[in-house]
């Protein structure tokens, strides 16, 4: 399908559904989160992440639209994706068969093409299910699926710094009712994964995560943007960085005024730092 008919199908498939967003009647701006999601396990096991997740998802104020950089989208290019089915996608293997009989039937979000391309310029529109990044944390934050979702894909290409920038730019969205969600870990190097949830912490892994607290503490952005030069253990931490990345875009998205607050911290099996981050909480 050509991108044109696909836009088209779009338009009508959400006429009607596609609200357009209304700044006026958000009194305050939404909060912005980052996640750790972890093992997609997490999606139908009872953990205390899991328990932390849902007590913050009925203490979250209901956005018009949530929009989720997810950790497992990085395009070629700078873009968003609609979902033109409501499956999700199962982005993993040998796992339980129950794993793969989940869904999250959210609607697409359309309504948020026009003011994120007035924030951040033209956009490629993908159609592409949810990937686990977002559907395994949204189904505890927001169980009933009513909410529009669109995930940003991570531009594969740009710099650290440059994802602050357009995080500080997505940030805009807060005003208008938008959520926006940074999905990934802050420490995330599957090949030191212990098979245990409660294995004992690696010093690496404590070390990295508490480098960041204090960066998020103090806001201390450079800090953050220069953690692969700067942090403790950096490379242990994140051999690659995709996990790490949507944390700059909420630090990015961070105010001056907002609060910030950690509503879990802790480290699955031995390595995976599940520490949240939510700021601008009221
Ligand atoms: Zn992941």
């Amino acid at each position: 399908m050509t991108r044109h008919a696909f836009l088209k199908l779009v338009a009508l498939t959400f006429a009607g559904a596609a609200m357009p967003l209304d700044a006026s009647s958000s009194s305050h701006s939404m909060p912005a989160l980052f996640v750790g999601h972890g093992s997609p396990m997490n999606a139908i096991q009872t953990n205390p992440f899991v328990t932390s997740m849902r007590a913050l998802g009925e203490s979250l104020p209901k956005p018009q639209a949530i929009l989720v950089i997810s950790a497992h989208w990085m395009p070629p290019f700078h873009g968003v994706s609609l979902h033109e089915s409501r499956e999700v996608m199962y982005d993993f293997f040998g796992f339980p068969e129950e794993m793969y009989a989940l869904q999250y039937p959210a609607p697409s979000a359309p309504q948020l093409i026009d003011p994120l391309q007035k924030l951040m310029g033209a956009l490629t529109v993908k159609n592409r299910a949810l990937d686990h990044g977002a559907w395994t944390v949204l189904m505890h934050l927001f169980p009933d699926a009513s909410i529009p979702v669109m995930q940003w894909g991570i531009p594969r290409d740009a710099s650290m710094r440059q994802h602050f920038a357009f995080g500080r730019a997505l940030g805009a969205l807060r005003d208008q009712g938008v959520m926006i969600i940074g999905s990934g870990n802050i420490t995330h190097n599957l090949g030191a994964v212990d098979r245990a949830i409660d294995a004992p912490p690696r010093e690496w892994a404590v070390a990295f995560d508490s480098y960041i607290r204090e960066a998020l503490l103090a806001r201390d952005w450079e800090a953050l943007i220069e953690a692969p030069d700067r942090a403790p253990y950096a490379t242990q931490a994140h051999p690659t960085w995709e996990h790490y990345i949507p944390l700059l875009y909420i630090a990015g998205a961070m105010r001056p005024s907002d609060e910030g607050r950690f509503p879990y911290e802790g480290i699955h099996h031995g390595t995976l730092s599940m520490r949240n981050w939510v700021v601008g909480m009221g």
